[in-house]
């Protein structure tokens, strides 16, 4: 069996299942381009903890975490089940790693996880195991994490880190409050931090990668904050050494917020 890939994706807020764009036109089609998955591991940038836990819920809820949206989104559900059993083996894994993991007994899919989920695989038939991020920690531990996971690739597991590439909500509230959907100023800054990022990512330099904060122009413009980020070396780390980058998706919302995704193989 060849080895899963693993993937990032830009998630956007939870009406990316309602309202059309090239974005949700990707999320639609990923499964597509993959194998099926046995079991998929989540890292979203919306579940955050102190070191990394992992969610053993054999039967995860909902977290409608985020406000102002159109009502129907407070009641979709996704009702795929966990999977205790590789909870406790991604544990293993993490423990053996030295990356001292805890376990949630019950946990529901935040919105970066089960926006992305649905639309990629509505039958919601597939387990999923949840990883939280560690906003305090950086670029490599977060490689680390994803790295200690990649053995999981030959068993069928699918990796999914769910983030944003770019991610300056108050660039984006502004443009919808002023109804100016266009800021060539953060375009272009976008343009360049997202160049980079793809530049790096496609010479498959991962220690460039790793000090993008030093390295990678207008950091603070595209990150005001880094949790959004992290499941990008989440992904990149548990595709394992040597993996080939696809540069999957990439589109804009107004023309400043990037959804760009890649497949790790
Ligand atoms: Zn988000």
């Amino acid at each position: 069996m060849e080895p899963m890939p693993t993937i990032f994706v830009s998630h956007g807020g939870p009406n990316v299942v309602t309202d059309p764009s090239e974005a949700r036109a990707y999320l639609e089609g990923l499964s597509g381009r993959l194998p099926r998955p046995r079991a998929i591991v989540i890292a979203s940038a919306h579940f955050e903890t102190d070191g990394p836990t992992v969610v053993r819920d054999p039967h995860p809820g909902m977290i409608y975490d985020f406000g102002g949206f159109a009502p129907e989104l407070y009641e979709m559900i996704y009702p795929a089940p966990g999977d205790p059993a590789l909870a406790e083996t991604v544990h293993g894994l993490l423990d053996q790693a030295g990356l001292s993991p805890a376990y949630a007994d019950k946990r529901g899919y935040d919105h970066g996880t089960w926006t992305v989920l649905r639309l990629a695989w509505p039958d919601a038939d597939i387990p999923v195991v949840q990883v939280s991020i560690d906003p305090s920690r950086d670029a490599a531990y977060h490689h680390r994490l994803g790295a200690a996971l990649a053995p999981l690739r030959d068993e069928g597991v699918l990796m999914i880190g769910s983030g944003h590439i770019t991610h300056n909500l108050r660039a984006v509230f502004s443009a919808m409050r002023e109804g100016m959907p266009s800021d060539p100023e953060m375009a272009s800054k976008v343009d360049d931090f997202v160049g980079w990022m793809a530049e790096a990512i496609a010479s498959g330099d991962i220690d460039a990668l790793l000090v993008w904060r030093d390295r990678a122009p207008f950091v603070a413009d595209n990150h005001p904050t880094d949790e959004h980020l992290m499941p990008l070396f989440f992904a990149a780390g548990a595709a394992g050494e040597g993996a080939r980058a696809e540069h999957a998706h990439a589109s804009r919302q107004f023309d400043f917020f990037a959804w760009d995704s890649w497949i790790f193989r």
